[in-house]
């Protein structure tokens, strides 16, 4: 019972006592109204190049700023989201607010680098993906490499064809694909092979992984098995100068986590990184 982590519970509400069914319908409904409302934001989470320590990229993380609750993490409401297929609007609305922020940031003179994005496994076999993609670049007269879009494994193995078809033609416009979460799915490199990927994502656990000043034999695996691919490494999570140490000597070549920085709003990012780069 303690697993579900109250969802078969009745909860205390301002209007009384909730049945699980009726908790869950009024979260669905305040997801609802968060998003018509505005109450849905992104922050940024940098990435960096591990030799030169360059930024490299911005992932974009979804957050919910709730009226009574405060900001909520995605791991609060995204699981919901995908029950109910609300997360197909929230993801239009994350895309729409990627490239909208990427618009806005080069209009003021920056120089933006790549924001990657995440997918859900609905988003990402929804038909015609590749082509609202698309529209919305051409609408906002941004070059499709400054988009990336980072999947699941488990995301991409669900229902391979409409999932492939849309990885093709998103490949083809030259928006970047990432996989994230790198070994904690259970697909065989075999079915791997055939995506069109550019860059793996090493998942955190693995990262944190190392106790000893060695790198963790399922890292080093990882990035040679991405190497000999031709795909690019980003290690998630790294939290440490020793584990950054570790992956500097194994040449992988970004590295995003708390180390560097958290995710930031917007503005935080602003004052951190163009502002500075453009005083220089
Ligand atoms: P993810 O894409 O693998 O993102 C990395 C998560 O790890 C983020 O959590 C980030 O804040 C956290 N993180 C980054 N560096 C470190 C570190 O050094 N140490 C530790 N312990 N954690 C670190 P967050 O923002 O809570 O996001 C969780 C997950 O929610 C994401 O995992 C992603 O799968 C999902 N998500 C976030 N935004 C979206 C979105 O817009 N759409 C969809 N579909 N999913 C999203
Ligand atoms: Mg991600
Ligand atoms: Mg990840
Ligand atoms: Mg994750």
């Amino acid at each position: 019972r303690a697993k579900k982590a109250g969802g078969d519970r009745w909860v205390l509400h301002e209007d009384g006592l909730l049945s699980p069914e009726e908790e869950r319908a009024r979260k669905v409904g305040e997801l609802r109204e968060a998003l018509a409302n505005g109450q849905l934001l992104l922050h940024y989470q940098p990435k960096f190049e591990v030799a030169s320590k360059r930024l490299a990229g911005l992932e974009a993380l979804v957050r919910w700023n709730h009226p009574q609750r405060g900001e909520l993490a995605p791991g609060e409401f995204i699981p919901l989201a995908e029950e109910t297929g609300l997360i197909a609007e929230i993801g239009e609305w994350v895309l729409g607010r990627a490239v909208a922020q990427l618009r806005e940031w080069e209009d003021w003179g920056y120089e933006p680098v790549p924001v990657s994005v995440n997918l859900s496994p609905i988003e990402l076999q929804r038909e015609g993906l590749a082509g609202r993609i698309e529209g919305l670049l051409a609408k906002l007269g941004l070059p499709a490499r400054l988009l990336e879009l980072e999947v699941t494994e488990s995301s991409m193995m669900r229902d391979i064809d409409p999932v492939l078809s849309n990885l093709t033609e998103l490949r083809r416009l030259g928006v970047g694909i990432a996989i994230d979460d790198f070994g904690t799915g259970y697909s065989s490199l075999g079915q791997l092979a055939r995506f069109p990927v550019d860059t793996i994502k090493i998942d955190k656990s693995f990262i944190q992984s190392s106790r000893e000043d060695e790198p963790a034999p399922i890292v080093e695996s990882i990035v040679n098995l991405a190497h000999g691919m031709k795909l690019k490494v980003v290690a998630e999570g790294v939290e440490d100068e020793r584990q950054l140490r570790l992956l500097s000597r194994l040449h992988c070549e970004l590295a995003q986590g708390f180390l560097f920085s958290r995710p930031l709003p917007a503005r935080e990012i602003e004052e951190r990184y163009w502002k500075k780069s453009a005083a220089r």
